[in-house]
């Protein structure tokens, strides 16, 4: 043994011990990196132990005894693996990092085993084959269905040499997953654009207020730094005048993970795009996009595809509208050049100026972070009965914050962590994740959510001021959170955000539509230094705005799904070069010049980092489908918090996990399936471009 390293006994290792801290939450304070491996290695040798107790039951198979047992025995693993992939995204360094490459595999390899276990899986078929039979409660018969579909989708049924090339593609796929997310971070964390006050020309002072904290934060106190987090880098696209500049963090931005060297992205995407295809092609599929959205609410890879093309023609037809008003607004002020992708915020932001008579410097006052974590309460409040208490417990980084969630009785619903500042530990991005999920088959288990965001942090006594686009990101990740927190069900594998990935962007998006409700606005876009509300003619201006440079919006996302979809629908990828196919894609939608794709191949983390929307980027549209048709069931009621609606809201979606079939659920919600129109509308792309952009 190391010597270095003092020996863990299980009795003094805390993640192996109960959670007695405040809310049941684990004793942060004493876990250290060390205490990870032996904890991964008790939980995993304990949940082996355990299926194979499952497996080798000599009783006949029943519900109780196959599936609810499997659903009881993951809890000790994923308590472990909850702490730790919080850590892993929101305050990583270099020990968590090299454990997660450690773990990845292992991991796979884990549930690899258990989903490719041929006697386990035989004893839930017989069950299935039988389910009629059962007696089953719905719930009951939903969960068996979904084991059911994971064991088989995961291989259970093929052959032995079948399910091991299987199993090693599967563990193959998660150490390049791994790698993937680390070489993103690694090349935001190795570059900061380092200023002098002399070259901020443009960028009004919360913007200069966030890089001079950046460049304290990397010990160049005194100067100005832009890094490559969103947040400061559209910040400074949008306000600094200083073209060359401009171009300068552009390029650093667009090329992370494409750098050449140990941090380039490419080649582990060729690898993981030609195993998924693979993988595919074992389970009986064409291609990968055909393997990954049969299990989703889309069904086909053509379904998806129909919808992003009925979009994709009438927003490139509107965003070349909106380049021309740029390109003539240079041509006003004495510009010689053609609009470049470095130049489209900081002239759309100019012409919104223009038009609207509306800046984002003047906005962003009103947009503090503490009355936007007030009104997305409110919100909740409002429609849900939810309230919050700020509450002092010990969490895992100074920066992160809990509240208490009760519901209208004053009943504990579960506790709400908020962790919303950039730093160099945290992974870009913003997402909701939990340390437990809510569920009652051991009791009445609450949630522990928590929201993780990348805003940008004030300096020392300055209030936190967001960007419009930053108090929408928030409600869209507490629409998620409130998914996770209002989770009504009794089984584990249903609860909360676990439904297909088409389906879960719904509470979120949906969400983001009452920051925009005016009475909410009102109440909480509140000057930070006067606490004056946003006077009206101003808060009309900017819900005016909404469906300005919509079509630059559609074309920067809908090129991230199409392209998506191509790379997984090759049924040969074999040595694939990812820079060529992403242009040559691009050239094929005919994209327009002055516009990048959100994100491109080489930092996609959405597809490439552990994979969750690989071939199903297009979700967020589909999913906002479903948003603007469900926000029209109120506006419907004339009021945007009709109890009667939010309450079929509150049991057909945001309780309901993955209780139903997600069409059936909408339904239930709804009456009917929705139509693309309220998508169209909302993104102003239902009237000829020429007339929504004169
Ligand atoms: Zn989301």
């Amino acid at each position: 043994m190391n010597a270095m390293i003092r020996p863990t006994s299980a009795s003094e290792n805390p993640l192996l011990t109960d959670w007695t801290g405040p809310f049941g939450l684990p004793p942060f304070g004493t876990i250290a990196p060390a205490h990870f491996r032996p904890a991964f290695d008790q939980a995993l040798s304990l949940h082996r132990a355990e299926i194979d107790v499952i497996a080798a039951s000599p009783a006949a198979p029943t519900f109780g005894n196959t599936i609810e047992a499997l659903e009881r025995s993951w809890r000790e693993l994923e308590r472990v693996s909850n702490i730790f992939f919080l850590l892993t995204g929101a305050d990583t360094g270099d020990a968590i990092e090299a454990i997660e490459r450690d773990m990845s595999p292992l991991l796979a390899r884990h549930s690899n085993a258990i989903y490719l276990d041929r006697v386990l899986y035989a004893r839930i078929a017989g069950l299935h084959r039988r389910r009629e039979a059962l007696g089953l409660s719905a719930e009951q018969a939903r969960v068996l269905d979904r084991y059911h579909t994971r064991f088989v989708r995961a291989g259970a049924a093929l052959e032995k040499p079948a399910q091991d090339r299987l199993a090693a593609i599967n563990e193959r796929l998660a150490s390049l997953g791994t790698q993937f997310g680390q070489n993103v971070l690694a090349d935001e964390k190795s570059y900061a654009l380092v200023l002098d006050e002399s070259d901020l020309a443009g960028l009004p002072d919360f913007a200069r207020t966030a890089a001079r904290a950046a460049a304290e934060e990397r010990g160049r106190g005194g100067k100005f730094a832009i890094t490559l987090a969103r947040s400061p880098c559209e910040s400074f696209l949008q306000f600094s005048s200083r073209r060359d500049l401009r171009e300068k963090i552009f390029q650093a931005w667009i090329r992370r993970g494409e750098n050449g060297g140990a941090t380039d992205n490419r080649a582990p995407i060729a690898e993981m795009v030609a195993l998924r295809a693979e993988r595919a092609k074992l389970l009986g599929f064409e291609t990968y996009a055909d393997y990954q959205l049969d299990d989703q609410m889309a069904k086909t890879p053509q379904a998806a595809r129909k919808l992003l093309d009925e979009v994709w023609g009438r927003a490139r037809a509107k965003a070349n509208v909106e380049r021309d008003a740029l390109q003539a607004m240079i041509a006003q002020e004495g510009g010689n050049f053609a609009l470049a992708p470095w130049d489209w915020r900081y002239y759309a932001e100019k012409l919104r100026k223009t038009k609207f008579d509306l800046d984002e410097a003047e906005i962003k006052p009103y947009f503090q972070l503490d009355r936007m974590i007030e009104a997305s309460f409110e919100t909740a409040r409002r429609l849900f009965g939810l309230r919050f208490t700020p509450v002092d417990v010990p969490l895992y980084h100074p920066d992160a914050r809990a509240w208490e969630v009760k519901d209208a009785a004053g009943r504990h619903v579960g506790l709400f962590i908020g962790d919303y500042f950039a730093r160099g530990s945290k992974h870009s991005g913003a997402w909701m994740t939990s340390l437990r999920d809510q569920e009652k088959l051991a009791g009445d288990i609450h949630p522990v959510i928590l929201n993780v965001c990348n805003f940008s942090r004030p300096a020392a006594g300055e209030p936190a001021l967001l960007s419009f686009d930053d108090a929408r990101t928030l409600f869209h990740e507490f629409g998620h959170a409130l998914h996770g927190m209002l989770s009504n069900v009794t089984y584990p594998l249903l609860s909360g955000t676990s439904v297909s990935s088409d389906f879960v962007e719904l509470p979120s998006q949906l969400y983001e539509h009452w920051l925009e409700v005016p009475e909410i606005l009102q109440q909480y876009a509140r000057h930070a230094a006067t606490s004056e509300p946003m006077p009206k003619p101003l808060l009309d201006r900017l819900l005016a705005t909404r469906t300005f440079n919509q079509g630059f919006a559609t074309v920067e996302y809908a090129a991230c799904a199409l392209v998506d979809l191509d790379i997984h629908s090759l049924p040969e990828p074999a040595a694939l070069d990812v820079s060529a196919f992403e242009r040559k894609t691009l050239d094929s939608l005919h994209m327009p010049a002055e516009i990048i794709m959100r994100h491109r191949l080489p930092h996609f983390q959405h597809l490439f980092s552990g994979g969750g929307y690989a071939a199903g980027y297009y979700s967020y549209m589909w999913s906002e489908v479903l948003d603007a048709d469900a926000f029209e069931a109120f506006e419907e009621t004339g009021n945007a918090f009709d109890p009667a609606t939010a309450k079929r809201l509150r049991d057909y979606i945001y309780s309901a996990g993955n209780l139903r079939d997600p069409a059936e659920a909408y339904k239930a919600f709804r009456g009917r399936l929705p139509a693309v129109d309220a998508l169209l509308k909302k993104r102003g792309l239902d009237t000829p471009p020429a007339l929504a952009t004169p």
